[in-house]
């Protein structure tokens, strides 16, 4: 017997998961995203913060792209981000999203809404489907709602839904994009522990947030951006007690 043998240098030669290079943006005159450079490792969680209007909900949206850029590269596990079709499915399966706005279909049930995807992009045959989405929803906290329309549950747990249906994908790093500034104020602690516990997960997560104690607690890196560029990188404690810019810095005073 032929003993095949598989040695560490045979895995893959990194751990980048998401890599943008000098990509740019602009929306007509209005120069959005400024030449970034960005590094996301398996297993990390970078939380971006900056003021309205500085790019954050664009940056995020370039890497499913929902935009195009105009120049530079983005990469997701080493490849380039499909043009179109199939490929394009599956990289926005990959690259699980959530938004302010819950985005559910309002004319399926919960559980339909997290089965959709799995049975459509997947390939999933609907056991199998039913049975992760049923899963999920347990692990969320919303597993007795499975069979109510999203109109029928509060923002938090149609935002929970939200997060269970882009999970249900398998995705390799999930986005969000300030899943709670939309929620009334005694909601946001339900939907920041499921997160949390994502990230304990092990999960690739880049967070928009203004949530500055989830970045404390959650980060490993903050990422800080203004007028379309990233001015500051840092973990957490670095940038909380002592930012260096004084962007970050007037930012930080207005928030905290
Ligand atoms: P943030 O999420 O940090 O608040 P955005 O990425 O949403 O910032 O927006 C950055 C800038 O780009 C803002 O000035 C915004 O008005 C502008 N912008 C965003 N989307 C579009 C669009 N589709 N067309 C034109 N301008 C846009
Ligand atoms: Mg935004």
């Amino acid at each position: 017997m032929t003993e095949v043998s598989v040695t560490k240098d045979a895995a893959p030669a990194t751990d980048e998961l998401v890599v943008l290079g000098g990509v740019n943006k602009h929306f007509g005159a209005l120069h959005v995203l400024q030449d970034i450079d960005l590094t996301i490792t398996r297993g990390e969680v970078v939380v971006v913060i900056g003021p309205s209007g500085s790019g954050k909900s664009t940056l995020c949206r370039t890497i499913n792209r929902l935009e195009t850029i105009d120049s530079g590269s983005i990469t997701v596990d080493g490849k380039p981000l499909p043009q179109e079709g199939r490929e394009l499915a599956r990289l926005r399966a990959d690259v699980g999203m959530v938004f302010q706005s819950f985005n559910l279909f309002a004319h399926k049930t919960v559980l339909q809404n997290v089965m959709l995807g799995q049975v459509k992009v997947r390939k999933t045959d609907k056991k199998a489907a039913e049975d992760r989405a049923r899963q999920l929803l347990d692990r969320v906290g919303v597993g007795v709602q499975a069979d109510k329309y999203p109109a029928q549950l509060s923002g938090g747990q149609q935002q929970r839904v939200a997060i269970a249906r882009a999970l249900a994908m398998d995705p390799k790093v999930m986005l969000f994009d300030e899943p709670t500034s939309a929620l009334d104020p005694e909601m946001i602690n339900e939907v920041l522990e499921v997160m949390q516990q994502l990230a304990r997960d092990g999960m690739t997560m880049i967070v928009v947030t203004h949530e500055m104690g989830f970045a404390r607690s959650a980060a490993n890196r903050v990422v800080f951006m203004a007028d379309g560029r990233i001015v500051e990188e840092a973990t957490p404690e670095q940038f909380f007690s002592n930012p260096r810019s004084d962007r970050a810095k007037d930012f930080l005073s207005k928030i905290l």
